[in-house]
């Protein structure tokens, strides 16, 4: 089984990854989710029919939203590495850590999409007033209530349909994780 979003292949090896990002599970013969991008279900497929992008037929602006796209899910992967180490209950740690996973995958697919070579150098944040669990999933909720805003407002601004269809994708799997953090 293949994503279309993403491109990976999904099988008895991976199907559980990042389980903690997810409201309900894989099983193994029950996939719903893509473990690495965290698509659903009907982004799934048998066949090699995944979403291409031509990095070269994006324009200016498509290029500069994916550019945002890629930092704005690194700052947000950074975030949950950092809250993963901070937080007290070991389940709310393991949840980080596993949206962590997700969320640069993220931005690495954002950096193959726009054909971006360089991995930016983003500024570490400090997160050090966010000192209980309460407050970091409070942060994580803004962080993915801005993410889900990010990709419905610039998925009518980018000049391919494709990536149109891969902000939609993401838009859903962000709105998953406020529900997840918000529990
Ligand atoms: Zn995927």
């Amino acid at each position: 089984m293949k994503c279309k979003v993403c491109g990976m292949e999904i099988n008895e090896k991976n199907y559980n990854f990042n389980e903690l990002a997810f409201i309900n599970k894989n099983s193994e013969d029950n996939i719903i989710y893509c473990p690495f991008c965290g698509a659903g279900k009907k982004y799934l497929v048998e066949s090699d029919e995944i979403i291409k992008v031509d990095s070269n037929l994006l324009n200016e602006n498509a290029l500069k939203i994916l550019d945002h796209a890629v930092k704005l899910e690194l700052f947000n992967g950074d975030f949950y590495t950092t809250a993963a180490s901070m937080a007290k209950n070991s389940e709310v740690k393991k949840v980080f850590e596993a949206l962590a996973n997700i969320e640069k995958f993220h931005s690495r697919l954002h950096q193959k999409l726009g054909g971006f070579t360089k991995t930016p150098n983003l500024n570490k944040v400090n997160y050090d007033k966010y000192n209980s669990d309460s407050a970091l999933l409070e942060l994580a909720k803004q962080k993915e209530e801005h993410a889900v805003s990010y990709y419905e407002k610039y998925k009518n601004e980018v000049n391919d349909h494709k990536l149109f269809e891969i902000f939609k994708a993401l838009a859903d799997v962000e709105k998953e994780h406020i529900i997840l953090v918000k529990e």
